[in-house]
């Protein structure tokens, strides 16, 4: 029964979130009440609120000329699967608020989660957003790299980081080794 209901579930959320139909188009659709359609949205509430969030990501970058994600959901698909933590030093989200270094950032769009980050910057061709070129990066990775290193180039510069983040918080930050292993893997397939 779990299971049905989750599968109904997952059903209401594909119709309502991705293909953005109309209450009365999930009632003919689904064949289902008005009632339970909204007996859906209140059960799927958390998802479609956790989801508005990476829509409203994916908004502030859909029009871009560098933005190459086919739709909303290969965009919803690819956060989901990105770790909690910055792809360059590993600091979560959560630590690096703890540590309050970014209490005095004067933008306060800025720090308020991991950012999504293009790891090749150039050349330009190749600077764009898409599944295989984008992680998540913190905002003290993703402002020192800019456009000016290369992956390789910031590692160090990441490690110098990692410290900073680990001395600030008194514990010792993983250091993730998969953004250097995939890209360094790439460039020297070439
Ligand atoms: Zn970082």
């Amino acid at each position: 029964m779990a299971n049905k209901e989750r599968c109904i579930e997952d059903i209401f959320i594909e119709l309502y979130c991705f293909e953005q139909l109309k209450y009365l188009e999930i009632e003919k659709e689904l064949n289902i009440s008005r009632s339970e359609v909204q007996q859906l949205y209140d059960s799927c509430k958390e998802r479609i609120s956790d989801m508005q969030i990476i829509k409203r990501k994916y908004n502030n970058k859909k029009d871009l000329e560098e933005f190459k994600f086919s739709d909303f959901k290969e965009f919803y698909n690819w956060y989901k699967r990105q770790p909690n933590n910055c792809c360059y030093c590993g600091i979560t989200q959560e630590d690096a608020i703890k540590s309050k270094v970014y209490d005095n950032l004067k933008r306060k769009t800025r720090g308020i989660s991991l950012e999504i980050e293009r790891v090749i910057t150039f050349p330009k061709k190749d600077n764009v957003y898409s599944v295989s070129n984008c992680r998540l990066a913190c905002h003290v990775c993703n402002n020192a790299k800019s456009d000016f290193f290369t992956v390789e180039d910031f590692k160090l510069i990441a490690k110098g980081i990692n410290n900073f983040w680990s001395n600030k918080l008194g514990k010792r930050i993983v250091f993730p080794p998969e953004v250097y292993e995939t890209f360094n893997k790439e460039s020297n397939d070439k």
